[in-house]
């Protein structure tokens, strides 16, 4: 008799501690397949992320292998993004992915489930300020935060460059956040409280 298949896409906070139950309490007694579908292939606690936007931690010392995590809990894992769904059909379908010159890796595919998780997670909220997503930083992905991290890295030469001729002898950095987290990504920076301005939301004030 064929078992059920849970497919849970997206390996966050969230669906990597449910596939991992899963994968114990069904999959190991194939009671049930458990297939894991994230656009990366690797996970990274996104609490992490601003320590790997400061080049405080290197991602790759941190992050999990889906590879190597599913086959020692139960699960199977799947690189995808997950693209397009018919719930009636009860199959998704999943982008095809490319490598870096645009050449298919791998062709968009169809995987079909008898049950479907979603945990997606969520991508901060400009709230449609003017200049915002155009000029600004975000960091919710290990992608972002590492193109910080660059970027950050550029301007510091940039401004090394110039020497005595720059302008400006301060580099401002102005967080928009609310979370304590936030006063944590100066202190990553190892800036003095004076270079960085933090703008929150009167709930991260209460928090502090
Ligand atoms: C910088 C930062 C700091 C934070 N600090 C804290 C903290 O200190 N304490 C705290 O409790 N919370 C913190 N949070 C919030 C916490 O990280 C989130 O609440 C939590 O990660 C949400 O879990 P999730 O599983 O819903 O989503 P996520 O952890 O975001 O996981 C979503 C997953 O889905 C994948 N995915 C997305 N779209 C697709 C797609 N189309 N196809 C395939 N895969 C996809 C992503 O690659 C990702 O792996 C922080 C968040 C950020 C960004």
């Amino acid at each position: 008799m064929a078992i059920p298949r849970i497919v849970v896409v997206g390996g966050g906070a969230g669906g990597l501690e449910l596939v991992t139950k899963l994968g114990h309490k069904l999959g190991r007694k194939k009671k049930a397949e458990i297939i894991l579908i994230d656009r990366n292939s690797t996970h990274i606690w996104k609490p992490l992320l601003h320590e790997v936007a400061t080049g405080v931690l290197d991602s790759g010392l941190d992050e999990v292998s889906y590879q190597g995590h599913s086959k020692t809990h139960g699960y199977k894992f799947q690189r995808g993004t997950l693209e397009s769904l018919k719930r009636e059909e009860k199959q998704l379908t999943l982008a095809a992915i490319h490598d870096t010159k645009g050449t298919v890796l791998l062709p968009a595919r169809q995987l079909s489930y008898d049950y479907l998780v979603l945990s997606l997670g969520s991508v901060s909220n400009d709230f449609g300020t003017e200049g915002v997503a155009e000029y600004c930083h975000f960091l919710d992905s290990p992608q972002q935060a590492e193109k910080f991290r660059r970027d950050m890295l550029d301007t510091f030469l940039r401004f090394s460059a110039n020497g005595d001729k720059c302008e400006r002898q301060q580099l401002n950095v102005a967080i928009i956040a609310r979370v304590p987290r936030a006063w944590s990504y100066p202190q990553s920076c190892l800036m003095p409280p004076r270079c960085c301005t933090a703008m929150a939301s009167p709930l991260w004030k209460t928090a502090r």
